[in-house]
């Protein structure tokens, strides 16, 4: 993993074909046991293979230097330390903000996000990941720029932890550790479940990454089986709903997958979750200018939230190329806010951290992969700008 400055990332794939070797982070403790004592090592050696990993955030089996060479040299057949090939950053927000663009083996690009928050009165530091769990996502929310790219494939559980030990790698340098992580960049959480729950598992285990339970955030376009399944396990962890409207047309276009998960069941499920773990929902509500920004959508909101175990938290649309939206107004955020609170919605508004470089999901990636032409933009456009308004038609006071 190289940090490549200001120079661009490429999409190749090494010549001798991409790294077929399991992530070293993906696997779990006592399998990783299991297989040092099968190349006849002591038990201990597990305990401080599992320390370069977890505490010194390795991303080679040279850096394990503790190790007996012929140890490291199997484990470096047998397993990839770090499954980030290369890694592009870019800082914004005066340093509080930096976007990072990882290379997998297979050329495939993601993104990750680190948000630094200094220390406010009675208010620890903190330092916030927010981590991909695909390669682009198949929902296709049209103000989203992972949604443009599409959907390229899953990521396993290796790819989705080395994100967060990548950050962590670099706090550690400058005294400083990952408080929180989120699952909020590109790629549909619930859709990949198995991989990221073992990733979060991973994550709040205190013999491997150990971070607090309660600080992992997973976000979900409603997908109602994933969500019937953190129920299950009910988990500490906080669950985020991208809701972006509440009446079912507008819905239907603004996240796709609304026609199959509608919004109230989502809603429900989501309620239950809330049940399950005593943890309040997160209703993210990007506010996109004239769309699903009116009085008649708060109220909707409202209704739908209303009795719940629930928090709304507002987001200015970040502009995308390929879509005609722009973000609400701060006047018309406030307003939407305000009646959502006059109503006994928790509500919040959320400051874009790193607009300047794109931290909206999959900008980065799909800056990368190269603008589409301007006819295709602009087909683009006219289509969103028709489907917008079918949607809106009936329902615009
Ligand atoms: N796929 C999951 C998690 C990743 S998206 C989900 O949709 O919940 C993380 C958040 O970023 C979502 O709430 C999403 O709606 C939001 N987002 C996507 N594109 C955005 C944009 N252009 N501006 C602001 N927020 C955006
Ligand atoms: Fe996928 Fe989330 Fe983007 Fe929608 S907002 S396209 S679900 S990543």
């Amino acid at each position: 993993m190289s940090d490549r400055g200001a120079l661009p990332i490429s999409t190749r794939v090494p010549d001798h074909g991409a790294d077929a070797r399991p992530g070293l982070s993906g696997i779990p403790p006592a399998e990783l046991a299991a297989w040092v004592e099968s190349s006849g090592e002591a038990a201990y050696r597990a305990r401080q293979v599992g320390d370069f990993l977890w505490r010194r955030h390795a991303v080679d089996v040279s850096e394990m230097r503790t190790l007996p060479a012929a140890l490291r040299a199997a484990l470096g057949e047998a397993f990839s330390v770090s499954k980030l090939v290369e890694t592009l950053v870019r800082p914004a927000d005066g340093g509080l903000t930096e976007k990072a663009l990882h290379r997998l083996a297979d050329g495939r690009l993601i993104e990750s996000v680190l948000m630094r928050y200094p220390r406010r009165p009675g208010r620890r530091e903190r330092a916030t990941v927010c981590i991909s769990s695909q390669a682009g996502c198949a929902v296709g929310c049209p103000f989203c720029a992972s949604g443009e790219l599409g959907f390229e494939r899953d990521l396993d559980t290796a790819e989705i932890v080395d994100q967060v030990r990548f950050w962590a790698r670099r706090l550690a340098a400058a005294g400083r550790h990952v408080t929180n992580v989120v699952f909020m960049g590109m790629g549909e959480p619930l859709l990949n479940a198995d991989a990221v729950v073992a990733a979060a598992d991973a994550l709040v285990d205190p013999v491997r990454f150990g971070l607090g339970a309660r600080h992992v955030a997973i976000s979900t376009s409603g997908v109602i089986p994933g969500i019937d399944r953190l129920t299950a396990l009910h988990p500490p962890w906080t669950l985020a709903v991208s809701l972006h409207a509440a009446r079912p047309a507008l819905r239907d276009v603004l996240v796709p997958l609304n026609r199959r998960y509608p919004v109230v069941a989502v809603v429900e499920a989501a309620s239950a979750y809330a049940a399950a773990t005593g943890r309040r929902v997160s209703y993210e509500y990007v506010m996109i200018n004239g769309i699903n920004d009116t009085s008649a959508d708060a109220a909707a909101v409202a209704g739908l939230l209303h009795g719940r175990l629930a928090h709304v938290n507002l987001i200015p649309m970040n502009p995308v190329a390929h879509t005609p939206w722009r973000p609400s107004s701060t006047q018309r955020i406030e307003a939407f806010a305000a009646e959502l609170h006059g109503a006994g919605i928790p509500v919040t508004v959320r400051r874009n951290r790193g607009d300047e470089i794109g931290a909206a999901c999959g900008q980065l990636a799909a800056e990368h992969t190269g603008d589409p032409a301007p006819a295709v933009v602009r087909l683009r456009r006219e289509r969103l700008e028709r489907v917008g308004a079918a949607a809106l038609g009936a329902e615009r006071v």
